[in-house]
């Protein structure tokens, strides 16, 4: 297999932002030619997941990655080989990517990462074959050319994120007592951590451990620079019917997030959708498709929390009779965390305010959220 390493002048292609909590690094973006396989090949400074998508009109193989800094020789993409004319690097907050641009439709044949070993690093292989009937002679020499699978990592501890709802200038709901919706939810959330952390299992971060504002973009941002598994919003509602009571846990729901998706797509500054996310010169379809890609499994994973949450509030509190919603709350609308949002009840209704301030009432909340955290993670394990 020839190999054709890039030159040594290396630019740095980053999101422009301060948020960039990973200092992971793509570089060595280079292509190869085996009979009519064509792979292309990036080192990789640690293992990351990674996805390959084929798009046609103009034929495309777009790498997904994770937000990393690209080290690239200035002209290394404009040189094509095999069925690659070319390739493109793409970085924003939310993911990286590469493009290749193809010349003709291709299947991908195979895409791995090989373990550091012989004095390389990680290293990510996409291999590449003209769409047709598959080459017996290329396959086999493939074969000789693919090392074992990388043994998997053993997964780190959970990181749930707990966000109080509302605080400093935005006190939220009032409750009939007269208490404020941003003291409840905080003293909620404090006890839920509490309660998580005598589990043992879990790493938990507080959005706010104060009465401090902030807004709803800074608590989205939280939950991404955290490496959140799972971002929980705390709120108790107040309407004017005081007979209104229960619990509710929300997602978000496929239409708000596909409307969500395109509102991403098509507009030229996203930044108070998901804050400190750089779209710049990220071409639209690619940017959907990272998107809808961490959308669509974010949004499974949350309503199956949600799901488990709403079952263990109302083996304790009183729940609405119709207890997970959909709705397009912004604070849910980190594409990679799943997230849901929880009224613990409504403040206006004075015995659901007795609950959720009462200490004893606080330990069934966050009794639930523990068993349902349990549970979350131990269906997600199998
Ligand atoms: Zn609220």
């Amino acid at each position: 297999m020839r190999t054709r390493l890039l030159g040594l002048a290396l630019i740095f292609l980053a999101a422009a932002s301060t948020a960039m909590a990973s200092v992971r690094t793509a570089s060595g973006l280079r292509l190869g030619q085996n009979g009519e396989i064509t792979r292309f090949v990036v080192d990789i400074s640690e293992s990351v997941p990674f996805e390959v998508k084929v798009l046609g009109d103009p034929d495309r193989a777009v790498v997904l990655l994770p937000q990393m800094r690209f080290a690239v020789d200035p002209g290394a993409g404009e040189q094509g080989q095999g069925v690659v004319r070319g390739f493109r690097v793409h970085v924003t907050e939310i993911g990286s990517s590469v493009v290749l641009d193809l010349n003709r439709p291709v299947s991908v044949l195979a895409a791995f990462m090989i373990p550091p070993r012989d004095g390389a690093g990680h290293r990510l292989v996409v291999d590449l074959k003209p769409q047709g009937p598959p080459d017996a002679t290329s396959l086999t020499q493939l074969a000789a050319l693919t090392p074992p699978p990388p043994l998997r990592k053993p997964p780190a501890r959970r990181v749930v994120v707990l966000d109080a709802g509302h605080g400093g200038i935005d006190p939220g709901a009032v409750s009939a007592g007269g208490f404020y919706e941003k003291e409840i939810t905080l003293a909620m959330a404090q006890e839920m951590r509490r309660k998580l952390l005598a589990l043992g299992r879990y790493t938990v971060v507080m959005t706010r451990d104060s009465d401090v504002f902030l807004s709803l973009a800074e608590r989205v941002r939280a939950a991404r620079e955290a490496q959140a598994d799972l971002f929980v919003s705390i709120h108790a509602d107040s309407i004017g019917e005081r007979a209104h009571r229960g619990g509710t846990v929300y997602t978000l729901s496929q239409t708000a997030s596909d409307k969500e998706a395109e509102a991403l797509a098509a507009r030229e500054n996203k930044a108070d959708i998901i804050v400190g996310v750089d779209f710049g010169n990220q071409p639209k379809e690619v940017m959907s498709i990272l998107i809808d890609l961490a959308q669509r499994e974010t949004m499974n994973l949350s309503a199956q929390f949600a799901q488990h949450l709403s079952d263990e509030m109302r083996q304790r509190v009183p729940m609405n009779r119709n207890a997970h919603r959909f709705a397009g709350f912004r604070v849910l609308s980190a594409p990679d965390v799943p997230s849901v949002l929880v009224e613990l009840g409504y403040l206006s209704n004075p015995k659901d305010e007795a609950i959720i301030r009462s200490p004893a009432g606080r330990a069934k909340f966050a009794e639930a959220l523990a068993e349902a955290v349990d549970r979350y993670f131990a269906t997600l394990a199998h």
